[in-house]
């Protein structure tokens, strides 16, 4: 892969920065008062969760929609109209997106490394949720349809050392990436641009890099590592037992993204004409013993560090190069890692000491 950054940037980017900012924000407001339905599925998980609310806070009329039962949602609003469908399935998909004017598929069968790594067929099952998806919009005449990929798709010989100075858009192609969860993405990503071309469907798609923030999952094994790192210090100091176990030797570096950050950039990514897949995540770099470091710091505590190196522990380096999204938007995440942690830090303190497990539901007027 020999293609410049510059210029693939330059292939994908078309317009100036400040006029495309004025004009989705007008956007926005428009289509707050159209009374039009959202559907947003996946409602029931972390990213879908914070998104209901905010639209339904906005004023927008949502249907959220997840296979879980209601009650094992981690944020369910009141406010929407909340359906348990398994979107595998093409008739509960046009059911879901009947009358839709608008779509956010980010249900998928996933979870951090150590779920990945060890259910690949599950992970590439989701290919039926995008796909029956984009078939049911079709029928059901929905305009625009956004797509959650994945930082995944990235190809795996670019992230070999842990210094990766950001992986930018072209750096998806020749195809690599993470075997199983990657492949789905990459394939539902193109699934969605031929819906485009073919079908006339808008379709946005963004690749998340690592996104964390407070009501998300933190055991059970599908947790990530901002979240996994927040628990084992939280237990540590609790038990008293001052001892973490880091998978890999902690030097492999990641970048993470606020979930403030992830809903502002998945609504503007969607109401843009960006047409490409892109980048939405942090490039602030760290390895993982510099997020053990923070965690320790908002915590007051320090502890004795046991490297697991038979643990999964993905690709060597990654972080998001932002060079498109900033010409794009004029805009880029940019909640600093600390600031986050401490805020998912006291709210998995919070549910760890008040006993709930993390399926428990908070309800929202
Ligand atoms: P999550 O696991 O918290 O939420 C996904 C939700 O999808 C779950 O509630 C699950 O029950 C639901 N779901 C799974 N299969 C379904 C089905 N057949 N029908 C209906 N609902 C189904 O995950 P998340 O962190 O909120 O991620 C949302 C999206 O963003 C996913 O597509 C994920 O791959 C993508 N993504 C997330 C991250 C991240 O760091 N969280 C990074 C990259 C991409």
């Amino acid at each position: 892969m020999t293609t410049s950054r510059k210029k693939n940037t330059t292939l994908s980017a078309t317009k100036g920065t400040l006029p495309r900012t004025i004009k989705l924000q007008e956007r926005r407001e428009a289509k707050a008062d159209t009374g039009k339905v959202i559907v947003v599925c996946g409602a029931g998980g972390f990213i879908g969760g914070h998104l209901v609310q905010k639209l339904v806070n906005d004023g927008y009329t949502v249907r959220a929609v997840d296979k879980k039962p209601q009650n094992f949602w981690y944020q369910r609003s009141s406010k929407a109209q909340n359906l348990t469908l398994n979107l595998e399935m093409y008739e509960n998909c046009e059911q879901a997106l009947n009358g839709a004017d608008l779509v956010y598929n980010l249900a998928a069968d996933m979870g951090g490394m150590g779920f990945i790594e060890l259910n690949k067929g599950l992970c590439m099952l989701s290919v039926l949720i995008n796909t029956h998806l984009l078939m049911a919009a079709r029928k059901c005449g929905v305009g625009r349809f956004f797509y959650a990929s994945s930082a995944c798709v990235y190809a795996g010989y670019k992230q070999k050392t842990t210094d990766n100075p950001g992986l930018c858009e072209a750096d998806a192609y020749p195809a690599d990436p993470e075997d199983g969860y990657g492949w789905e993405k990459l394939f539902s990503e193109r699934m969605c641009r031929h819906f485009r071309e073919d079908f006339g469907i808008e379709t946005r798609v963004a690749r998340y890099h690592n996104v964390y923030g407070p009501h998300g999952t933190y055991d059970g094994g599908r947790e990530k590592a901002p979240a996994a790192i927040c628990r084992k210090v939280i237990q540590a100091k609790l038990s008293g037992k001052k001892e973490i176990e880091i998978w890999g030797d902690g030097q492999q570096t990641r970048s993470f993204m606020y979930i403030d950050d992830c809903i502002y950039g998945t609504e503007t990514i969607t109401a843009s004409d960006i047409l490409y897949p892109i980048n939405l995540g942090s490039s602030e770099m760290v390895s993982i013993n510099q997020l053990v470091d923070m965690v320790e710091k908002i915590a007051g505590i320090k502890l004795k560090r046991k490297y697991n190196l038979s643990a999964p522990k993905g690709v060597r380096g990654r972080s998001s190069d932002n060079t498109l999204i900033q010409k794009e938007l004029a805009w880029e995440p940019s909640i600093r890692l600390y600031d986050g942690l401490e805020k998912t830090y006291a709210w998995i303190h919070n549910e760890i000491q008040s006993g709930r497990s993390e399926k428990a539901i908070v309800n929202v007027a």
